[in-house]
């Protein structure tokens, strides 16, 4: 199941990298079905959209439904019913409540929301009564560091951009330290190892990353265009 997880998460970094490269901040996202196919991607467009609700489980639910032959709810939920979100930072209170209400049963992010995280870190929509809709399984800590970076990045060059530049040590980049990932907050450790692999649960119990590299291309090389082969959008079959 990791290399599965590993596999659709780099999609998604290089995604978050072109928002990067695009004055966006950088979280994206793919909706990847129980076959393993890519049925809709989203990323974060509030700067250009102006539009603060424009998150990348948004874009990613309005591309499905746009494409696809889906044309209406029921289709939606049908699909999303059937599918995994792979996304590089977790969900948003106001995303995760969205996911739940129309089924997804599973989300997989990378890094935690600090401020916002709707999947275990402010409040745990997935779970409980907060929010109508079936409850849903969360993954962290996949590619968390790689996830993490891209923010960093994206906040170091804001920074320059302002008017009143902060000081240099403020602005320098911290691109070896990554705080504790406390595991247990999100998923029980049944399952991290059905979801990831029992042979990884000193991670789980040190609340360390899965793997001690960074895969650094994925970060540091510019994706300048959206390749239709490298998110293969396939065509949903709808079972009405
Ligand atoms: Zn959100």
């Amino acid at each position: 199941m990791l290399a599965v997880h590993l596999d659709h998460m780099r999609k998604a970094v290089r995604l978050a990298r072109y928002a990067l490269d695009h004055n966006e901040t950088p979280v994206a996202c793919l909706l990847v079905d129980a076959k393993g196919h890519v049925v809709s991607w989203g990323i974060n467009d509030t700067n250009r959209s102006l539009n603060g609700t424009a998150h990348a489980e948004f874009q990613a639910i309005d591309r499905l439904r746009d494409s696809n032959g889906v044309v209406d709810d029921e289709d939606l939920r049908h699909v999303i019913s059937t599918c995994t979100l792979y996304v590089t930072v977790e969900p948003c209170v106001m995303c995760a409540s969205a996911l739940r209400q129309l089924g997804l049963p599973r989300v997989v992010f990378g890094c935690t929301n600090e401020r916002f995280g709707g999947n275990g870190t402010v409040l745990a929509i997935q779970k409980g009564q907060s929010t109508p809709g079936p409850e849903y399984h969360v993954v962290p800590g996949i590619l968390r560091r790689e996830a993490v970076l891209l923010l960093r990045y994206f906040y170091v060059r804001s920074n320059e951009r302002s008017p009143k530049p902060r000081n240099k040590t403020e602005r320098q980049l911290d691109l070896e330290s990554f705080p504790p990932l406390p595991w247990n907050e999100y998923l029980s450790r049944e399952e991290f190892a059905a979801e990831i692999g029992s042979e990884l649960l000193p991670a789980f119990d040190s609340q360390k990353d899965l793997d001690s590299e960074i895969e650094w291309s994925l970060v540091d090389e510019e994706c300048k265009e959206v390749r239709p082969d490298f998110v293969p959008c396939k065509r949903v079959k709808l079972y009405r």
